[in-house]
């Protein structure tokens, strides 16, 4: 899929939302990204996963997901690599394997996210499996919203790279031309 066309797809699925939207920083935007969205229909979710999956490396052997949000993309882009598939969730703040699930060394590991702003997530998952002992592959996302901020030290591969603009209230055009503000995540 080319970007316009996976654009084109997300707006018409409803995870990227246009109008006028106050964002929980605060700041004001004309679009608004709902990444589970994508997962409401897994056949959507399999459409661009499969799209992801021609720009990735082969022979992983284990896609590893920081919860909540990549838990769904890792599950679905083990699936579709055909590899195992690990989460790593918080425990006292503390990003961390649990229920049994371990990493070996010289795993091929592939670490999955639905979205990455900071990557302070991804980051806490690839140090448990630099300490692992595993063979880091490379980060992959469906967007990557880092505005080419984040550095992983390893290969980044987002399906999607999205710069979305945000106003201060006072200076966004869509208050000054009077629009009425949506609060996306109050609904
Ligand atoms: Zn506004």
């Amino acid at each position: 899929m080319k970007r316009q066309e996976i654009i084109e797809f997300i707006k018409e699925i409803g995870v990227l939302q246009e109008g006028h939207f106050k964002l929980t920083s605060g700041l004001h935007s004309k679009q608004y990204m709902q990444c589970a969205k994508v997962f409401e229909q897994p056949k959507n979710a399999e459409k661009l996963v499969t799209a992801l999956k021609k720009s990735l490396p082969s022979n992983i052997d284990t896609v590893i997901a920081p919860a909540i949000g990549g838990i769904c993309m890792g599950y679905e882009l083990a699936h579709t690599l055909g590899s195992r598939f690990i989460f790593a969730e918080r425990q006292n703040g503390q990003m961390t394997l649990r229920r049994g699930f371990k990493l070996s060394r010289g795993e091929r590991v592939l670490i999955a996210e639905d979205v990455v702003t900071t990557g302070g997530s991804v980051k806490e998952v690839l140090e448990i499996a630099r300490e692992a002992g595993c063979d880091l592959i490379g980060v992959t996302a469906l967007v990557d919203r880092s505005n080419g901020s984040v550095d992983f030290g390893i290969p980044f591969y987002p399906l999607l790279k999205i710069e979305v603009a945000a106003y201060q209230p006072k200076e966004c055009p869509l208050c000054q031309q009077g629009m009425a503000v949506d609060k996306p995540g109050s609904r």
